[in-house]
């Protein structure tokens, strides 16, 4: 079966599905998305998901390419389009198609929307979780507004492969006095030795992510001793448990940070609770 998008009002193969070349997206990279898991064919937190793209818009003053109610139709009918049950949906929105030129383009461009949507292997990630992931440190080289969700990704592009090259699979990004600011696709968590779950605060400095939010959540409902601060690389080297959340791999234990083990070296009690109560706090619609 072939892919479906979603572009502008159409939905087309894959193969066909373009953007012109002079969208502000491909361009300058002026453009905000989103990325919802789907679970057994239906969106997770995905009230949440709109209020950030929402907000990513309004702070770019790009235009909303329709209402709240059309979109959630589309993104519905990609995700059934492609039959899928286990995956995610990427929401992509540009301040649309004009003769290059670096002011906005004239009041009245429609935006260009884009939706996809794809499968992928729950019980491969499950399995993922099961070992840990090693994560690579580095510095945060990104601009000063990343808790936009903006598509403007190369420092994390950059991150992520340096990473890799390392071993690694994912790159938690440090400021200039050596805290950890978040992953180059996750919010960045530690356990101290006297059991705290300890989060960087949202700020202009890290993306608010979703995945973040249920989890602090989950966090209160379970009572769990929870201290919202930066930590620094050291602190991460000393933990008792590290881990990531993101929509696509909920939480994430991580049992390397620099090729050192994290505690004991494997994925910790604490990631191991908040993975399994995940599923319980996160609203399906
Ligand atoms: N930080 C960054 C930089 C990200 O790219 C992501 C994933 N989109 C996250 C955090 C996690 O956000 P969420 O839980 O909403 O997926």
């Amino acid at each position: 079966m072939s892919r479906i998008a979603y572009v502008n009002g159409r939905y087309v193969p894959h193969a066909q599905a373009c953007v012109g070349i002079e969208d502000r997206g491909f361009q300058f990279a002026d453009g905000v998305y989103e990325v919802c898991e789907v679970k057994g064919g239906r969106l997770i937190d995905e009230a949440r998901h709109m209020a950030r793209l929402d907000r990513s818009l309004k702070e770019l003053r790009i235009d909303h390419p329709m209402p709240p109610q059309a979109l959630k139709l589309v993104m519905r009918q990609t995700v059934s389009r492609n039959r899928v049950r286990d995956g995610i949906i990427y929401v992509q929105i540009t301040r649309g198609e004009m003769r290059r030129d670096f002011p906005f383009p004239p009041a009245g461009t429609p935006p260009t929307v884009v939706v996809t949507a794809r499968h992928h292997d729950r019980a491969r990630i499950d399995q993922l979780a099961e070992q840990g992931i090693a994560v690579v440190t580095m510095p945060d080289i990104r601009w000063q507004r990343v808790d936009i969700k903006s598509v403007a990704l190369l420092p994390n592009v950059l991150a992520k492969q340096a990473a890799k090259e390392q071993g690694g699979r994912e790159a938690w990004l440090v400021d200039a006095e050596g805290f950890v600011t978040e992953g180059a696709s996750s919010n960045a968590w530690i356990v101290s030795r006297d059991n705290k779950l300890i989060t960087r605060p949202l700020g202009t400095g890290i993306l608010p992510g979703i995945t973040r939010s249920v989890v602090l959540d989950l966090i209160a409902a379970e009572g769990l001793v929870f201290e919202e601060r930066p930590f620094t690389v050291e602190e991460a080297y000393a933990a008792r448990e590290a881990f990531v959340t993101s929509a696509s791999q909920l939480v994430m234990p991580v049992v390397t940070i620099d090729g050192r083990p994290v505690g004991n070296g494997a994925p910790g009690l604490m990631a191991g609770l908040l993975r399994r109560g995940y599923s319980q706090m996160a609203a399906v619609s």
